[in-house]
């Protein structure tokens, strides 16, 4: 039984485009749903597998990210390697994955609710 979505966060924020994804109110490609969270195609992809992975509840980013979250943080990670190859990343070392995670302005963070971005797949990639 995983901890519920609300434990480490904000159940929603109706102003977020990633609560309003995981609401359905936005239509996404999912690529994984459970209790605590959503994995989904990104809609600007920078090569052949790209994919996030957010919390269902509201977290901004990474800088609010405390020990408290240590066991959401475990969970979300562990999703990462089970996602990727059947998404079509290449078996580790020769394939692997970029897990990126952009923090704030001047981290590059567009949409502010946590999310990793898993990005793979065979070379050349548009960005990265
Ligand atoms: P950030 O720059 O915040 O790290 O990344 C946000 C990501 O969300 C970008 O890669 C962008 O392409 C993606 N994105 C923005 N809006 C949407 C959307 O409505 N649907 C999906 N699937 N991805 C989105
Ligand atoms: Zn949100």
């Amino acid at each position: 039984m995983t901890a519920p979505a609300t434990a480490v966060g904000h159940a929603l924020d109706p102003d977020c485009l990633f609560c309003k994804i995981v609401a359905k109110q936005i239509p996404s490609r999912s690529v994984h749903e459970d209790d605590e969270f959503y994995a989904f195609h990104d809609i600007h992809p920078w090569a052949p597998v790209h994919f996030l992975i957010i919390p269902k509840a509201h977290i901004a980013s990474m800088a609010q990210i405390g020990a408290e979250h240590g066991a959401m943080m475990g969970r979300m990670m562990a999703l990462v390697p089970k996602l990727a190859t059947p998404e079509g990343c290449n078996p580790y070392p020769a394939g692997g994955f970029r897990l990126l995670y952009n923090t704030g302005d001047e981290g590059g963070q567009e949409v502010n609710h946590l999310h990793f971005h898993v990005i793979g797949g065979p070379r050349p990639w548009l960005r990265g």
